[in-house]
């Protein structure tokens, strides 16, 4: 497993060999894997004690009930298979609506490859191979992400996986609350050799970085004390943790307190709402940070943050997000950094957690090989705009931030069940351990592995995929997460996004006498959305019911061949909140509408096409074709016989 395959060199006909692809022109290559494969794990069957006798006969074939059985699996099995015709294409260049692709084939023959040996990651007595495949992913993404991704190093990152996103921001959530209250509880138990804060307010405004540091104390004191005193401690500190108490009685138990509030922005996914709801926090403690031009608006954050303070309002945590899920936008995590030191020193410490489940993978251009960071120059070469210096800037602050989520099932063209949570620093993670032993042997890579094969004392899912968790691994190593591996996959997608602008503003020209057309907001990465009013009207709801019509064409209609379709897009809406004034103004006065038409129903929002540019495909080079003018010609069609 660890000899290095031969490195060859990436180019796009190394592309070419990535996917299954549109026409499954790979397909003798998939099938060689996945039957050398198959026939490998038969012999691996057939070697384990070879001497046993052979439960199913060699003539139980001949059986009628076998034959009945193997009858009525066939028959399941094609009705299964007829029915997932009806499955979205996402595999096709005219495929641009939600955020899915091919499934790259390395961790499609991965995933495959293992599911017969079912490895189960909450252990590695159930998974002796994978969970250590997983934990080393965990340290890839660390490295993607700047985050320190050495073992031997004291700080190291950690990061492991999770069903989806979703579970992944819950993990953040968990993470930020244990460390932020773990003080408290310190304080709460009467240990007063570890340096502690000076009153509850104080243990619970640490900045992560001083919390994490006080929970590697606390492990070195406890190592160096007597058994039975070291036991005593444990449990006296452990009865006074959140975790033990719950909410309720943690914070009746410190009345200087507050409830945490959650903060993220008002594009933020819908995921840190059933998160807030599911630690018991409350949705009420999930605080919108206000937007304009879709990223989060800093000056009222810090507005926000000042306010807080005076009225002695704790923060868990602030989210900023890295590719939002609606417009691909990327807010300003180097400026929520910032604001997070400030108000640290002032005496309000909080977490920040990156929400990267769809844009995680972007940083693959912006890492050399080395892991170092690439300057914005390097990174812009070959692209018309991209990066912008403030994504730019904010890829480069995640390195400071405390947590991430990354989906590979999305960018990462990996199979679903396959999200993924890393910590910059692997310190903090004994806090989630149901069995906590609090105690650090040393920091010696062997002991960050040995300390992580018991993955499921630590992440939120209790028994798991192991084959997901080989999929991802493999993946990675066949294509590494820098600009010149990965990032020639992640080139292309930002490639046809600016292709996408380009041709929508022609698109716009050429369509003007029967609808005003217009790219809403500059896109920081592959999704590109497309606002549309009929030439002449002022009316929010006419413009909706527009829209909706030409959705209705492009999405997924359970009662049609997905074959009748020509193209597949999808539908969101702009939200003023998110716009910011200057920004409704500019964009209802591009389309002509009037501002004044939004209601407070159905109507309170305008609705936009939305495109999703991840497929490889999408600018076929071999034949020179573009699905992007395909699809705007397809548009153009339609718009002239809906506006007709
Ligand atoms: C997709 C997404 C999520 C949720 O991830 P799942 O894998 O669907 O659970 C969370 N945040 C953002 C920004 C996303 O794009």
């Amino acid at each position: 497993m660890s000899t290095a395959p031969p490195s060859p060199s990436f180019s796009a006909h190394t592309l070419d060999a990535c996917f299954l692809g549109p026409y499954a022109q790979n397909d003798t290559l998939l099938e060689k894997l996945v039957v050398e494969f198959l026939r490998d794990h038969v012999y691996w069957r057939r070697n384990f004690h070879p001497e046993d006798p052979l439960a199913i006969s060699t003539s139980a074939a001949l059986h009628p009930d076998y034959l009945a059985f193997e009858a009525k699996m066939r028959r399941e099995l094609h009705l299964l298979s007829a029915a997932l015709k009806k499955s979205v294409p996402f595999h096709s260049p005219r495929y641009i609506g939600h955020m899915a692709s091919d499934l790259l084939l390395p961790g499609l023959a991965a995933q495959i490859l293992t599911l017969p040996y079912n490895p189960n990651n909450v252990t590695e007595d159930a998974a002796p191979v994978t969970v250590e495949l997983e934990v080393k992913v965990g340290l890839q993404l660390a490295r993607m992400l700047g985050y320190v991704d050495d073992p031997m190093h004291p700080e190291c990152a950690f990061g492991h996986l999770t069903s989806g996103g979703t579970v992944a921001n819950y993990q953040a959530l968990r993470l930020a609350l244990a460390q932020k209250a773990f003080p408290v509880a310190l304080r709460a138990a009467g240990i007063s050799e570890l340096g502690l804060p000076e009153d509850d307010w104080a243990a619970f405004n640490l900045h992560p970085r001083a919390a994490t540091a006080l929970v590697a104390r606390w492990g070195e004191w406890l190592a160096q004390a007597a058994p039975a005193e070291r036991k005593r401690w444990q449990m006296k500190v452990a009865a006074a943790r959140i975790e033990q108490l719950g909410l309720v009685e943690f914070f009746a138990a410190h009345p200087a307190l507050k409830v945490p509030k959650v903060l993220a922005p008002v594009t933020a996914h819908y995921s840190w709402s059933k998160g807030c709801k599911l630690l018991g926090l409350g949705r009420a403690q999930l605080g919108q940070l206000p937007e304009r031009g879709m990223r989060i608006d800093v000056d009222a954050m810090e507005a926000i943050l000042a306010q807080c303070l005076r009225e002695r309002q704790p923060i868990l945590m602030a989210v900023a997000v890295l590719g939002t899920t609606e417009y691909g936008t990327i807010d300003p995590i180097d400026a929520v950094v910032a604001a997070r030191e400030r108000f640290a020193q002032r005496g309000l410490g909080f977490a920040v957690h990156v929400d990267a489940a769809w844009g995680g993978y972007l940083a693959t251009l912006f890492r050399n090989e080395d892991g170092s960071l690439r300057s914005r120059d390097e990174v812009a070469h070959g692209f018309d705009a991209f990066p912008t210096p403030a994504a730019h800037a904010a890829v480069a602050a995640i390195a400071d931030t405390d947590s991430v989520t990354v989906d590979p099932h999305k960018l990462g063209y990996l199979p679903y069940g396959a999200g993924a949570f890393i910590c910059r620093d692997h310190r903090a993670t004994v806090l989630l351990t149901e069995a906590a032993d609090y105690v650090f042997h040393g920091t010696a890579s062997s002991d960050y592995m040995t300390r992580y094969r018991s993955l499921g004392q630590i992440i939120p899912e209790g028994s798991k995929s192991g084959a997901a968790a080989a999929a991802v691994y493999v993946s990675h190593q066949v294509l590494p997460l820098d600009h010149a591996h990965f990032g020639l996959l992640t080139a292309r997608t930002i490639e046809a996004a600016e292709a996408f602008r380009t041709r929508a503003h022609q698109f716009a020209e050429e369509n003007a006498d029967v609808v005003a057309a217009l790219v809403p907001f500059d896109p920081d990465s592959n999704l590109v959305c497309l606002a549309l009013n009929p030439a002449g009207n002022r009316s929010v709801a006419v413009a909706n019911a527009f829209v909706r019509r030409l959705h209705d064409e492009l999405r997924i209609d359970p009662g049609h061949p997905v074959q009748d379709k020509q193209f597949f897009g999808s539908a969101t809406t702009l939200k003023p909140e998110a716009l910011g004034d200057d920004g409704i103004q500019r964009i209802f006065a591009a389309l002509g509408l009037d501002a004044a038409t939004l209601d407070d129903a159905a109507d309170s929002k305008l609705m936009i096409l939305r495109h999703t540019l991840m497929n490889p495909y999408l600018i076929d080079r071999e034949n020179g074709i573009s699905y992007i003018d395909l699809y705007f010609e397809h548009l153009a069609k339609r718009v002239r016989a809906l506006a007709g």
